[in-house]
């Protein structure tokens, strides 16, 4: 079998993995930003690391996987200057900051366990982590690489440049890195364009902010997972992944940061998944060509002609290799519809083949070696899925008559047939019948919550309050918002 070799983004290449303390690997992902829905491009990512986080416990390693919240810091268009993300949604709502976050991080987790997304080991919020970002700014100013202005202090890039060279994960110069105006925008108080910040003095009506030996302020975005990273990983862990969006500036900050605190770059390998596009666009939040897992999963919305379940959604993201981009469309996710059925017919397929005294037609020794090396070459799913349907072609020719299979053979094609399955790919097969019921309770409660508004349009309050704790006692909790009710169930 081949060693595992995953792509290193910091240099280039395929690389054979070998982590730093035998047997264990530290790995960090950058987390959502919690202040909207997550759509499906984000979970395209969570759902690339969740396989990689699979696989490597399957090799064995003891995995000590951090992906944080990002709760606080993250301005908009990724700059110094812009409005808080979270701090923009709850003036829109007119909720607390910390509403928003709880309400989007809920959703993140609900939405990812649709997709079967493993939890990791450590979920660090950032602003559960105020006093080690001080305490990562206080020892970044000490080795000279950060000053402070009017209360916020800034990064000095150039200096950092001089001594360690920024930019050296995108493998571009500084000025090739900052000649686009976007990320030039708004020096403010900087002593250098490219400098960006550590801290930021908040405003007088910001209220997310912390006392800190400059201000009553708030951390940066990119302070955040150097701060978390090294308090649970240490100052050097093995990898750190992300979208391949947050190579710069995210990651090259991060790395100047930890550098220029420790002296020592502290990751061994990046990696990078790539998008999920929506007519050949990037999905994005900002720019509203996106759509949300669940709208394809019911099937109310513009894109789809037919609701798509959560494990086909997540075959399809896995047919994909993690680096290619990957271009979502009607006719990719019925295809993906189509392959799903076939491998889970095989699947209950082979529990009712009957051994014969020898295998004939494939070999299951060298298939199950073609299943690990495609895994072990960069966690290659499309190529592990492209076996397991040679698997699909030998159990129906089986079934057929035109081939035959020994007790030996049989055993451990079922075995490893479900343990790509559902342990590696981390695919499920829901029960239908299921999935019916939850969606007509859906348009029941929805059926009742209309006869409520009405009661409500009539100023019949009292039948309006006598539905809203009858639900209640079924465990459904109706929210009335200003664009309309909701509810929560549990
Ligand atoms: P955000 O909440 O915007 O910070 O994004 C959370 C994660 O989703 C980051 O790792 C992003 O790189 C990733 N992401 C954002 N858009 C997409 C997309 N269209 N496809 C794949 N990943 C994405
Ligand atoms: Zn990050």
């Amino acid at each position: 079998m081949q060693q595992l070799k995953l792509f290193n983004s910091y240099t280039g290449k395929k690389e054979i993995f070998k982590p730093i303390k035998k047997n264990s690997v530290g790995m960090y992902v950058c987390g959502p930003t919690v202040y909207n829905n997550v759509h499906l491009g984000n979970c395209r990512t969570f759902i690339s690391f969740d396989l990689i986080f699979r696989y490597l416990k399957h090799l064995g390693y003891k995995v000590k996987y951090v992906r944080n919240i990002t709760d606080v810091g993250h301005l908009e268009n990724d700059s110094d200057f812009g409005e808080d993300r979270i701090l923009k949604k709850a003036k829109i709502d007119k909720i607390e900051p910390m509403e928003v976050a709880q309400k989007y991080t809920i959703d993140f987790y609900e939405t990812l366990s649709l997709f079967n997304v493993l939890p990791p080991s450590i979920e660090p919020t950032a602003t559960g982590h105020i006093i080690e970002q001080i305490e990562l700014i206080k020892k970044i100013i000490k080795k000279g690489f950060a000053y402070e202005v009017n209360g916020s202090v800034y990064f000095d890039v150039l200096k950092y440049d001089n001594k360690y060279k920024y930019g050296t994960l995108t493998n571009k110069k500084i000025d090739e890195l900052f000649s686009n105006s976007r990320e030039l925008s708004g020096q403010g108080d900087k002593k250098n364009l490219q400098d960006f910040a550590l801290w930021k003095k908040a405003e007088k009506k910001h209220i997310m902010r912390w006392p800190s030996p400059w201000s009553d302020g708030f951390p940066g975005w990119h302070l955040e997972c150097s701060a978390m990273s090294s308090k649970y990983l240490g100052n050097k862990f093995d990898i750190h992944g992300g979208g391949i969006d947050l190579k710069f500036p995210h990651h090259e900050c991060e790395i100047a940061q930890c550098e220029a605190a420790n002296d020592i770059k502290p990751v061994n390998y990046w990696l990078h998944a790539n998008m999920l596009t929506l007519n050949n666009k990037k999905m994005s939040k900002s720019t509203g060509n996106n759509i949300l897992p669940g709208e394809i999963i019911n099937g109310k919305n513009n894109f789809f002609s037919k609701p798509i379940n959560a494990e086909v959604i997540r075959f399809f993201i896995l047919q994909a290799h993690y680096r290619s981009v990957l271009d979502i469309s009607e006719k990719a996710l019925l295809a993906s519809e189509k392959g799903f059925k076939k491998l889970t017919d095989s699947l209950s397929l082979l529990e009712n083949i009957k051994p014969s005294d020898k295998t004939i037609g494939f070999d299951i020794e060298n298939w199950e070696k073609l299943c690990y090396d495609s895994m072990n070459d960069d966690f290659n799913s499309p190529i592990l899925i492209s076996n397991l349907f040679s698997a699909v072609k030998f159990i129906n020719s089986i079934n057929d008559g035109k081939s035959s299979v020994s007790i030996n053979d049989l055993k451990v094609l079922s075995e490893k047939m479900k343990l790509f399955f559902f342990e590696i790919l981390g695919l499920k097969i829901t029960n239908k019948s299921d999935e019916n019921i939850n969606s007509k309770t859906d348009d029941l409660i929805k059926l009742i919550l209309k006869y409520r508004e009405k009661s409500r349009n009539e100023r019949d309050f009292k039948t309006s309050d006598i539905i809203r704790d009858d639900l209640e006692k079924l465990g459904i909790i109706i929210n009335d918002t200003e664009s309309g009710t909701n509810y929560n169930s549990n």
